[in-house]
């Protein structure tokens, strides 16, 4: 664990993740934290909150760029150790090993350009009649130390130092990671690369720690502290529900930024099937058996118009879903959960189209596709739930009217996608408010698998996609949510903030009297 900037070992129970191929237990064990020592990773972000707000944003930016250099740095170690924990193949893992250093570097350009901090500014209009008008200036402050809830199937990218982290540390706000039990030793390793950047930056000991827990009471306990302002989780509606209702019922309450559940709705228009119904079964059939389904993403049901061609896509996917040679998944017991899920599917009257090969391992599992008439989905809530894993539904429709329906009784999700040819335009057109309500991201003729990081990404959605639908949590515009905005009133200039006060300089994009204004690009950077 890292406590206040101690690398130190927890003196409650010896935890050890376990390789989801073997079985076998793997070492180091790992102590968990005790509640002091919990309660001590809370009292050192709380003690480091001020100072670490209080660092320009060049060297928060600077900070980041040194934990992304210590990520690369450890790539060989982290992409041994994480394949051994996750069963996640090579190239995934080391993939993800530079989409978190990219990250963590494409919140540093974004403290640099400073946007982030929506700096508006209405000057004084004293002599404005009838009323006089203050001088009134805008800049969000960070909301305080956050506690994170690594992701067990980004084992990088969403978790120890991942985009809720990268996101949170980029704010001004001291991190403390309740480190994901499927993966400590990756865990491990990044807790100790962000502790060495934040020594050789300067930042305050208590900036970033992460604690290993004994089951959920370690998690509860971050979640109910005083000291902890938000919350950023990644992982099951369970779970997510739980951490909310504890920061509910808090003397004060905090935010949840929960990612938790999604079916990620496709939708293949008759023009796209008559294009090509084949191919797309194919797609279909790679996009969900990709990482053994395992993607937050991934597509749970594939909505169509009962036609031969909806039966030649059909065909397609049951082919290569027959052929798929399975995965193992992240630990055995998310793989028993999948088996209970696609047991579920076929309780509730879908029916099997194709069931593909497991390899005999630990967490070995199969691709399962299913299909269903629209009004038996829409009768049954159960269909509707996230199986995550490769599982998926074909759900047949007797037309856009009944298609459309099908969409009103989906609950929020993370993607929409749309599989359509020119022909199919005025349906696309009369969709897309429908999606608009339902989804984060909408998408056109691709998979709804793979989140580009960037500036216009969404990964959020409407409950239960996420606990809070107004934002996201990949891509800068995830900082914010740990930022809160303040208004200054007629404070003298000596007295603001030195972004405020200075404000008609122009370092950074500015709101002035309502009017968006930019520097000039040689003022650009701070
Ligand atoms: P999880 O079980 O929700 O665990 C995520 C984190 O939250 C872990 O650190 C876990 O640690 C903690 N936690 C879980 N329940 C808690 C509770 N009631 N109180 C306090 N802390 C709690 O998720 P997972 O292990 O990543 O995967 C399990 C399931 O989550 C999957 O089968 C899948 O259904 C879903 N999942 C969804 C997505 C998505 O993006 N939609 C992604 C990954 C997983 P402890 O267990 O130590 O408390």
């Amino acid at each position: 664990m890292v406590i206040g900037g101690a690398i130190i070992s927890g003196s409650g129970p010896v935890q050890h993740s376990v390789d989801p191929r073997t079985g076998e237990r793997l070492g180091p064990g790992y102590g968990a934290a005790s509640p002091d020592e919990s309660s001590a990773a809370c009292a050192a972000a709380a003690g480091a909150a001020t100072a670490y707000r209080n660092t320009p944003p060049h060297e928060r930016a600077r900070f980041l760029e040194v934990i992304a250099e210590e990520i690369d740095a450890r790539a060989e170690a982290l992409i041994a150790r994480a394949t051994r924990e996750t069963a996640l193949p090579n190239p995934r893992i080391s993939g993800e090993v530079s989409r978190t250093s990219n990250q963590l570097r494409l919140f540093a350009a974004e403290l640099r350009e400073g946007s982030y901090e929506q700096l508006r500014v209405d000057p004084a209009q004293r002599d404005r009649m009838p009323q006089p008008r203050s001088d009134i200036r805008q800049r969000r402050i960070p909301v305080g130390p956050v506690a994170v809830f690594g992701a067990s199937n980004f084992p990088l990218a969403f978790s120890t130092a991942g985009g809720d982290t990268a996101s949170a540390l980029a704010a001004g706000c001291p991190v403390v990671v309740k480190a994901h039990p499927a993966h400590l030793g990756t865990a491990e390793i990044v807790g100790r690369a962000i502790a060495a950047a934040a020594r050789a930056t300067g930042m305050p000991d208590g900036v970033f720690s992460q604690v290993v827990g004994a089951g959920n009471e370690s998690g509860a306990r971050l979640v109910a502290d005083p000291r902890i302002r938000a919350v950023g989780f990644t992982g099951s509606r369970g779970g997510g529900l739980a951490l909310q209702r504890i920061a509910q019922e808090r003397d004060i309450p905090i935010p949840v930024y929960a990612e938790m559940s999604s079916i990620n709705p496709v939708i293949v228009l008759p023009g796209a099937l008559a294009e090509r119904a084949g191919q797309l079964g194919r797609d279909y059939a790679a996009s969900l058996t990709l990482g053994a389904g395992q993607f937050c993403t991934n597509p749970g049901i594939i909505l169509g118009i009962d036609s031969a061609e909806l039966n030649v896509l059909t065909d397609a996917a049951t082919d290569a879903i027959t052929e798929d040679a399975g995965g193992t998944m992240l630990s055995t017991s998310i793989a028993d959960t999948y088996r209970r899920g696609v047991q579920r599917l076929r309780d509730h009257g879908a029916r099997e189209l194709a069931a593909g090969a497991a390899p005999d391992t630990a967490a070995g599992a199969s691709a399962h596709l299913f299909t269903v008439g629209a009004s038996e989905f829409v009768a049954q809530p159960a269909l509707r739930d996230e199986v995550f894993g490769a599982a998926s539904i074909v759900v047949r429709c007797s037309g856009i009217a009944e298609l459309t329906s099908v969409l009103s009784a989906l609950e929020g999700q993370l993607t929409a996608t749309i599989h359509a040819a020119p022909a199919d335009g005025a349906d696309v057109a009369a969709l897309l408010p429908v999606l608009e309500d339902l989804a984060g991201r909408i998408i056109v003729n691709g998979w709804p698998t793979g989140v580009e990081v960037g500036h216009a990404m969404v990964h959020g959605g409407p409950f239960p996609a996420t606990t809070d639908g107004r934002s996201t949590s990949v891509g800068s515009a995830a900082i914010e949510r740990f930022l809160r905005p303040v208004a200054y009133q007629d404070i003298p200039p000596e007295l603001l903030p030195r972004e405020l006060a200075h404000a008609e300089t122009v370092t950074a994009p500015l709101r002035l009297d309502g009017r968006m204004v930019v520097p000039e690009p040689e003022q650009e950077g701070l």
